[in-house]
């Protein structure tokens, strides 16, 4: 069997960089007394997180953990602006890694807003990174549609502004944005899906044509796995969806001569490669 991996794949510029500033501070803290929080984990890997957690991360579900004179660090997803000034409000010392991507995201929420417009968030409704967004929204007028069905039961508006979770499918916003417009005379769309996230879903929707299987590596809860996964899916019926090599099974390989993976933005590189030597050694 030929195994070729998706020419993106892996950790994105975000969550290096996140990743990055957080290993760093734990060094630095070393063996002193100061705590490092994070609110859920840093990033949607299970692994990963653990990792960090031994190194001395504490991560928290509820923000009345956090302890005040602690470091509290702010996710690649960034978030609500009404949480971080509570943060600061309790003497935390804030570190932000949130993604320059999610930051055009917010401000782009924030301007359409501040100009009256209707706000639709095209995304995940409990997705951290949406939370945060919807916060930038004056007067809770806004919207977060997850699909066709929800964008045909919006009401009618004056003018309507559309944004985008920086991890969604661009065929999404096109239908979306399309039935919007249907409720309005003067739309607005930004298309802030992220470049990384557009070459990992082009590089996968690819290799999907070309291989009798596709294997998507990354967390279940990691909102741009998934969506690779839907993806290939499309294409490629003999699509799997896996977080470790443990999970490969041979009878998923009956007669294939190629096999592609790809991995999510937030999926170690030796994961990717954990994947590729089991299904090597079949
Ligand atoms: S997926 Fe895109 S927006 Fe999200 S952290 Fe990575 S680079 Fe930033």
């Amino acid at each position: 069997m030929e195994v070729m991996t998706a020419k993106y794949s892996g950790y994105c510029f975000g969550v290096k960089r996140a990743l990055k500033i957080t290993e760093e501070l734990l060094k630095k803290k070393g063996n002193k007394k100061t705590k490092i929080f994070t609110l859920g984990s840093v990033i949607h890997n299970s692994g990963v997180s653990c990792s960090l957690a031994d190194k001395g991360l504490i991560s928290v579900r509820d923000l009345k953990k956090i302890e005040p004179g602690s470091i509290f660090i702010i996710r690649s997803h960034g978030m609500s602006p009404n949480l971080i000034k509570e943060i600061k409000e309790k003497n935390i010392k804030i570190i932000d890694t949130t993604c320059p991507f999610v930051k055009k995201a917010q401000a782009r929420a924030a301007e359409l807003s501040s100009n009256g417009y209707f706000v639709i968030i095209i995304g995940n409704k409990k997705h951290p990174e949406v939370m945060g967004i919807k916060d930038y929204i004056l007067n809770g007028n806004y919207a977060v549609i997850e699909n066709k069905a929800e964008a045909e039961r919006l009401p009618e508006k004056e003018k309507i502004g559309i944004v985008v979770q920086t991890t969604q499918i661009l065929d999404r916003l096109i239908l979306i944005s399309g039935k919007s417009l249907k409720r309005t005379k003067e739309l607005i769309v930004y298309n802030t899906i992220c470049d990384t996230t557009r070459n990992r879903q082009n590089s996968t929707e690819e290799l999907a044509k070309k291989v009798g299987v596709m294997v998507i590596v990354g967390g279940k809860n990691s909102a741009n796995t998934r969506n690779l996964a839907s993806i290939s899916k499309k294409i490629n019926k003999r699509t799997y969806h896996i977080e470790s090599h443990r999970e490969i099974r041979p009878e998923w390989f009956k007669k294939v001569k190629k096999v592609g993976i790809s991995g999510g933005a937030s999926t170690p590189a030796e994961d990717i490669i954990d994947v590729k030597k089991a299904i090597e050694k079949l």
